[in-house]
């Protein structure tokens, strides 16, 4: 009967607090003996409030509520905070500890302006499509890149005390229809649903989630789009079987806002806190929980031990963090900039005064920019420039941001187009950031060249660059050195159209290029653009990707261009020479937009794990830039690898041994079975830093088809003097060597001989050897 297949799905489910929770799983349980069901049902759905997502308060008990704050580059919703570099820039500087103090200085500020929960890292988007319009929010369409991303952000946030919410689980691969819309006639239609198999999920999209929840995350948001057909904050196979039971995830759920569509049946598939509580955005009633979840526990349609388990989920990471101790309050400016209009607010919050939060954290934001700023292209070491007598820059991209700082933000209602000119340091919707300040470009080159006594000029307008004469009038010869800043736009709620430079910039560059033989081009943007006209051209002398910065944009740049730092970021994902190399198209057409078919969208994800890098090698395609590539102003060299199993008598069982899970699932996967070392040395002139990587290639004829001929599984960020090396060691995990295996639901250690290389970038793999595990 349908009592007795309710509780079959929740078997196993439950929160415990194993893994180090157990003394805040103790303190919640006594918290959860003190309410009525009323207010465990409150605990769990969200209301209005003076943040993006608010618990409300129960005096009673001194809970002071929960304040939940987006986003991945900052606390959005504050004055006097910090705009920290995306996601993008933290994997491109391939450095765990900047990630990890990233997220720990973002941490401190979500905590001085009193919120608890912070709704960051992201890892879905992978990355899938290259057009995907939040993908500069995540890291990279590498999984253990990403992973090594999450597991830093979750560390470095939990450390400052604010609970991390590693988001949007699962397949949220692209914006467009990632939420049900209504046809002409009025008829739902609904969202896209993402079509994983089960290898594919858990090799690629679940890896970097796996790897949050080792690290402790308090929460994980469900996605809008349907995974396999079942809504992503519905689906009881990736909530209660994945999350929970398979990886011992001992946080809780919480929805994506306005992602809920059921009461009792998220409830029932796993779903802990509903978000932002109400149906509609606004308003937290009508709610598919609130009242109608204690009267489906009063009917019995959902147990009450499963309401007791929200609770428990939400009440240990507070409890573990130490928030029910000298927390601060709600500084009282986030609820000025809220959505929610304090005349609306069901509650009475305690506010506090206005802080400033931003402390000495420029210094770590300039040093992550410039640290993750990648060097694509430097013939006859154009850069770093040296003393230049004569100087251009070019390009709407290169200045102040003209219509506010911002502006940028889709929730504010102000949609793209806006963003014409000025510099973009940060991307559009949820995770974006209000500026304090931005450094513009010019603004830092001026001053830096101002030191040489140099001749400035720049033309800032594109469409007066496309008419010539504007730029033959600034001097009678041109410029010794150009330097051209690109951009392209990203936000929430769309996806890319194309993946061209915009406004035009690429033949701009062209045309400059043909008078000034020494062009230099920065793009501030997404992630991957078409380079190639630009990568050929003789002229263009050099090429750098600084994707978004964040505030210290201007001085993050003129650090590299001058050499006084010296790049050392490597692109996080794969540059085709054809662009369209590699990229999978966005599920999306103008029939797609007009079906009345309720189930039209859908995306098969039949390329299985074969995106990025993995494509490239599946077909043999060489790229224009490979993954992990980056030049810097030395040279390095990777040299006398060796690898040896950590337990060389052992003989090791090639499934996990059945032991009790514990977050991140069976404790034996993160075990390390071989360890590998490298040599690096800095066989040029400067101080750098470099990036050795290793590639692990499972045996194909073992692993089956669809297994990529190589994948990450290893990097690190060495600096070096001049001459100097040093020896890289690398840990290889289980989870590192092995494979899914579908049948038996398990990860597989191939008995077959692995192959282990080490190298510059994923086309430039100079060492390699061949171990049997
Ligand atoms: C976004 C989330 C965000 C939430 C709250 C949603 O539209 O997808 O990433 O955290 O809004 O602003």
């Amino acid at each position: 009967t349908s009592l007795t297949l309710k509780n079959v799905l929740l078997l196993g489910a439950n929160a415990t607090g194993t893994g180090g929770w157990q003394d805040a799983f103790a303190r919640a349980q006594a918290f959860l003996a003190e309410l009525s069901l009323e207010e465990k049902v409150e605990m769990v759905t969200g209301t209005t409030g003076p943040c993006a997502g608010n618990i409300k308060p129960i005096e009673r008990l001194n809970f002071n509520g929960l304040c939940l704050q987006d986003g991945p580059a900052g606390i959005r919703q504050a004055i006097y905070a910090s705009v920290f570099p995306a996601g993008v820039v933290a994997a491109a500087s391939w450095d765990r500890s900047l990630m990890y103090h990233r997220s720990l200085l973002m941490g401190r500020e979500f905590r001085g302006k009193g919120a608890h929960v912070a709704l960051m890292p992201v890892a879905g988007p992978l990355g899938r499509h290259a057009q995907g319009g939040r993908n500069w929010e995540g890291f990279s369409p590498d999984p253990y890149l990403t992973g090594v991303g999450m597991e830093e952000s979750v560390r470095g946030m939990q450390a400052a005390g604010v609970q991390a919410t590693s988001k949007h689980y699962i397949g949220n691969e692209q914006e467009i229809q990632r939420n049900p819309s209504s046809n002409s006639s009025n008829q739902t239609i609904e969202a896209l649903s993402s079509n994983i198999d089960d290898r594919t999920m858990h090799e690629l999209y679940l890896w970097p989630f796996a790897n949050a929840v080792h690290a402790g995350t308090a929460s994980i948001m469900c996605s809008y789009q349907r995974l396999n057909t079942s809504y992503g904050c519905q689906n009881s196979k990736s909530l209660n079987g994945i999350l929970k039971e398979e990886l011992g995830f001992q946080g809780y759920v919480m929805s994506d806002w306005g992602a809920v569509h059921a009461g009792v049946a998220t409830a029932n598939a796993g779903l802990d806190m509903n978000m932002p509580g109400g149906i509609g955005f606004l308003d937290p009633t009508p709610s598919f929980w609130g009242a109608n979840l204690t009267t489906a526990v009063n009917n019995g349609s959902v147990a009450e031990s499963r309401v007791d388990d929200m609770v428990l989920r939400i009440m240990t990471p507070y409890f573990y963090l130490g928030q029910d101790e000298d927390f601060p309050f709600v500084d009282e400016s986030s609820s000025v900039i809220n959505f929610f209009d304090p005349a609306t607010w069901t509650y009475n919050y305690t506010l506090g005064p206005v802080v400033d939060v931003r402390d000495g954290h420029a210094q770590l934001i300039r040093d992550l920019a410039s640290a993750g700023t990648v060097l694509l292209k430097n013939t006859n070491n154009a850069l770093p420039l040296r003393a230049p007598r004569y100087l251009g820059v070019f390009g709407n991209d290169a200045t102040e941001p003209e219509d506010g700082l911002y502006s940028l933000n889709l929730l504010a209602g102000i949609d793209a187009g806006n963003y014409e000119d000025g510099t973009l340091a940060i991307g559009g919707g949820s995770g974006t950031g209000r500026f304090t300040y931005i450094v513009p470009p010019l603004e830092a080159i001026k001053r830096r060249s101002s030191q040489d006594g140099t001749l400035l000029q720049y033309v800032l307008n594109n469409d007066k660059l496309a008419q010539n004469p504007y730029f033959w009038n600034l001097a009678p010869t041109p410029p010794e050195v150009c330097i051209f800043f690109a951009k392209t736009w990203c936000t929430e709620g769309a996806d890319r159209p194309n993946l061209d430079l915009e406004w035009n910039a690429t033949a701009l560059i062209a045309n400059l290029a043909s008078i000034c033989n020494n062009t230099i081009v920065v793009t501030h943007s997404c992630g991957i653009n078409d380079l190639a006209p630009i990568a050929a051209n003789p002229n263009v002398t050099a090429i750098l990707a600084a994707h978004y910065p964040g505030q210290e944009t201007g001085n993050s740049i003129v650090n590299i261009l001058y050499g006084d730092v010296n790049p050392s970021g490597h692109l996080p994902y794969t540059i085709g020479r054809n662009v369209s190399d590699g990229v999978i198209p966005l599920v999306n057409s103008t029939e797609l937009l007009n079906t009345t078919d309720p189930n039209a969208w859908q995306a098969d994800f039949t390329e299985g794990q074969l995106i990025d890098y993995r494509h490239f090698d599946a077909r043999n395609i060489t790229p224009l830039y490979h993954f992990g590539y980056g030049l810097s102003y030395t040279t390095f060299n990777v040299s006398d690898l060796s690898v040896t199993n950590v337990d060389a008598a052992g003989s090791v069982p090639r499934l996990p041994p059945a032991l009790p899970v514990q977050p991140g699932g069976n404790p034996t996967l993160w075990s390390t079975l071989l360890r590998a070392t490298v040599t690096v040395a800095n066989t040029g002139e400067v101080a750098g830093a470099v990036v050795p990587q290793l590639y692990v290639s499972l045996p194909q004829a073992e692993a089956g088809p669809g297994t990529p001929v190589k994948t990450l599984r290893g990097f690190d960020k060495v600096y070096l003097e001049p001459g100097e090396s040093a020896e890289v060691g690398f840990d290889l995990l289980r989870r590192d060597l092995s494979f899914w295996d579908v049948g038996a639901q398990q990860w597989r250690l191939p008995t077959g001989a692995v192959q282990v290389a080490v190298g510059l970038h994923a086309g430039d793999l100079s060492e390699s050897t061949s171990v049997t595990v």
